[in-house]
């Protein structure tokens, strides 16, 4: 019998693998990935510092534990280079070809680079893995300021996670607010007021424009000529699903490796999940999503087709400085917010034109309303 073939081992794809063995425990099942394969939660990468965890203890099991819980082989460091979706074959960097029942690309998201000028702009780091995160928090130590490019979710956790570290974080962002894609006004400003009584500094309206290497470290030139030293700059602007390897095997692509419902990409077999998926147009790079798509997507390998269903997903900003949990409505969603807030909370509602609920934003002592909110806000794929 072909296997069962899973591209990648972050959270989609051992969530798929786990779910699609509870249901089948006889189908072969090939786990591979190009990195080490160890399972870890990748959120906890923004705020390993202040829960004392490194590179080596975020790791909950390594591959061979994955391998022998899940009952299938897992391929660490194996890279995938081709994809021949007539043949249902892949090909992997060794010149190995692998037949496939299914496969599954969970391959992920690339951090975007901004083209940025100067001598030491190669140096900005930016932590989307775990080998990211080794090489950033081996550079900490005696490091003073940290540059972060980009205020949204990843960077605003970065900077909180850095000051338990007695560390200052500057953060650069273009836009005139943190989380300014997620948060409205009056709540993004709560937000900066808690990060910087924390001590987090903010240079907004600006983009980074040249990094060079100075006596004690970097400097960044912003593009109102103003400058900010730093040890290390970590940049924090996003992410870019991987649809390289399915776009060259012609599977139909556009910001990310485009699914149906079923998970179900172009191709024949061949399906799509996490942060490489574009699922019913919606790229939502969160666990989830993926956890959803996990569970569907394993009863259907395992005979029962099954649709995703997303719920309302509110996602928790780990900023412990102003805890705050979001409901972002969707992308092209018509209506308004509504914030109300006080000494130690705020509570923001987006409502549509009619009046419904479509996300919400809570901060502080009101995200204990998030459960209650997020029952009452209609699902993207209900
Ligand atoms: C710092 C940080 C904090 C976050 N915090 C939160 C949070 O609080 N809440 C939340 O909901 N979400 C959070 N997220 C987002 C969430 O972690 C991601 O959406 C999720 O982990 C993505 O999982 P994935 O399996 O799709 O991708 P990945 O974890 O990136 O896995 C991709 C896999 O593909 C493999 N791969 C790639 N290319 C190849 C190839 N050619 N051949 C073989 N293997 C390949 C990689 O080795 C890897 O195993 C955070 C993300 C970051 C970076």
């Amino acid at each position: 019998m072909n296997p069962v073939i899973v591209l990648g081992t972050g959270l989609a794809g051992y969530s798929v693998a786990r779910e699609f063995r509870r249901l089948d425990k006889a189908t072969p099942l090939l786990v591979v990935s190009r990195d080490h394969a160890g399972f870890y939660s990748k959120p906890m990468l923004s705020n390993a510092l202040a829960s004392k965890k490194t590179a080596q203890t975020l790791v909950m099991k390594l591959a061979d534990k994955m391998a022998a819980e899940l009952g299938a082989s897992v391929r660490p460091h194996t890279h995938l280079q081709h994809i021949d979706t007539a043949a249902q074959r892949i090909t992997l960097d060794d010149g190995e070809t692998l037949v496939y029942r299914d496969l599954v690309l969970a391959l992920g998201a690339d951090p975007i680079r901004l083209p940025l000028e100067g001598d030491a702009a190669d140096a900005v780091l930016s932590v989307n893995d775990l080998d990211d995160y080794a090489r950033f928090a081996e550079r900490l130590d005696g490091v003073k300021r940290v540059a972060i490019l980009g205020a949204g979710l990843i960077g605003c956790e970065f900077a909180n996670d850095l000051l338990a570290h007695g560390i200052t974080p500057v953060v650069i962002d273009v836009a005139d607010r943190p989380l300014s894609r997620l948060l409205p006004e009056a709540a993004s400003a709560r937000l900066r007021e808690r990060l910087e009584a924390a001590g987090v500094q903010f240079r907004f309206d600006v983009a980074a424009k040249r990094i060079e290497r100075v006596a004690n470290g970097l400097r960044v030139t912003l593009s109102d000529d103003d400058r900010v030293d730093a040890e290390l700059v970590l940049s924090a602007i996003g992410l870019r699903p991987r649809t390289a390897l399915a776009q060259a095997a012609g599977l139909a692509v556009n910001r990310g490796v485009v699914a149906d419902r079923w998970l179900a990409t172009s191709a024949p077999h061949v399906y799509a999940i996490g942060d490489c998926a574009e699922v019913e147009g919606h790229t939502l790079p969160y666990v989830l999503p993926l956890m959803q798509q996990g569970r569907a997507l394993a009863a259907t390998l395992a005979g029962t087709p099954t649709p995703v269903i997303y719920p309302a997903m509110p996602v928790t900003v780990k900023t412990p400085a102003c805890p705050t949990v979001v409901c972002p409505p969707p992308i092209n969603a018509v209506g308004s917010w509504d914030t109300e807030l006080s000494d130690d909370g705020c509570t923001a509602l987006f409502h549509g034109n009619d009046g419904s609920l479509l996300g919400f934003a809570v901060m502080g002592t009101a995200t204990t309303q998030k459960q209650a909110l997020a029952a009452r806000v209609a699902g993207l794929l209900p």
